[in-house]
């Protein structure tokens, strides 16, 4: 199928698109790499007046360091952190996740705004964001705001954004470098979307006691979920496989996977407890790598 006829726009700067955006809300889409959106639209499921194309936006993209954060503009494309050393180096969760990110064609086009706004849950940006305790700037005619992924992402494709508003960039904690850290997932295929993936980051003090937990899963709820009283249960406990073990089950209970013709929600739920378990030990295990006991 083909979409609906729609007015085609594309601003030489962002100044601009908030103008259009401003001018048509509702009525308006963006588009920024289009790999989401053109399927939606082929689909008719959604049925914009106006697209508002973003690729010639230069100051919504590129990567930078910001004190302890790692900026990278809306416009940026998933190649481009692929390919950053500067991600590589200060954010390698991130690194070691846009790698599972669809296929070579995919991340060539798909922007890191994209993935945010698109808000599905088996994302793996958004799960990554989350688990690192990311923000979102998101600017309109009007202000320029910035939110945590819990305040952003509200549902399945559902977040707190308005017709009137785009997201400038996506802020990235940097992680200490004795950090470890894993992102594990599973698909059907590759290049599909993760059936569920799990991210954790792992800090260890001197004497080998874990000092910092951070964790989301994705796909396993409709937003991506931190499991706080594993993050808790874990401050202070050595890292070993059968804490580990434990920690990875214990708040299974709170997921709430939909079933599809992938696999049933109760397969999601056991799946979150074996890849989180196997992300929590390759985190600890890099954590551990820098001490000496
Ligand atoms: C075959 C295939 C496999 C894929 N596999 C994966 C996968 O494994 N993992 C994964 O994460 N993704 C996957 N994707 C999706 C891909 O990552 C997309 O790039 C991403 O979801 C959307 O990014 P985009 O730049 O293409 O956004 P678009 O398609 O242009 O837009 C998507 C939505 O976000 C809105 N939007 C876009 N940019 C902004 C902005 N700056 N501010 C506000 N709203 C905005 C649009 O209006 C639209 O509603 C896959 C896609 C395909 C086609």
């Amino acid at each position: 199928m083909k979409p609906p006829k729609f007015s085609y726009h594309r601003p030489g700067n962002y100044a601009e698109a908030l103008d259009l955006l401003d001018q048509y809300g509702e009525d308006a889409k963006i588009m920024s790499g289009g790999q989401s959106l053109i399927p939606i639209l082929n689909m008719r499921l959604s049925t914009p007046k106006h697209i508002i194309d973003l690729s010639r936006i230069d100051d919504l993209k590129g990567i930078r360091q910001e004190g302890n954060m790692i900026v990278i503009g809306g416009m940026t494309r998933h190649v481009e952190v692929e390919n950053s050393d500067l991600i590589k180096k200060k954010c390698p969760l991130l690194f070691e996740a846009i790698r599972w990110v669809g296929h070579t064609q995919i991340r060539n086009r798909g922007t890191v705004g994209g993935s945010i706004a698109h808000a599905d849950p088996s994302a793996e940006l958004p799960c990554v964001l989350t688990a690192l305790r990311g923000e979102i700037v998101i600017v309109s005619k009007e202000e320029e705001i910035t939110v945590s992924p819990e305040e952003f992402f509200l549902s399945f494709l559902l977040t707190s954004l308005e017709p009137d508003q785009l997201i400038k960039e996506v802020r990235f904690p940097i992680i200490h470098e004795s950090c470890g850290y894993a992102f594990e997932e599973v698909a059907r295929r590759h290049g599909d979307f993760a059936l569920v993936e799990a991210a954790a980051v792992i800090d260890v003090d001197e004497t080998g006691r874990i000092s910092e937990a951070l964790i989301a899963l994705g796909g396993a709820n409709a937003v991506p979920f931190i499991p706080e009283e594993v993050e808790r249960f874990l401050i202070g406990k050595k890292p070993d496989e059968t804490i580990l073990k434990e920690a990875a089950v214990m708040q299974l209970d709170d997921l709430d996977p939909e079933g599809d013709i992938h696999g049933s929600g109760e397969y999601r739920r056991h799946l979150s407890g074996i890849l989180l378990e196997k992300a929590l030990c390759r985190a600890a295990d890099r954590a551990m790598e820098g001490v000496e006991i």
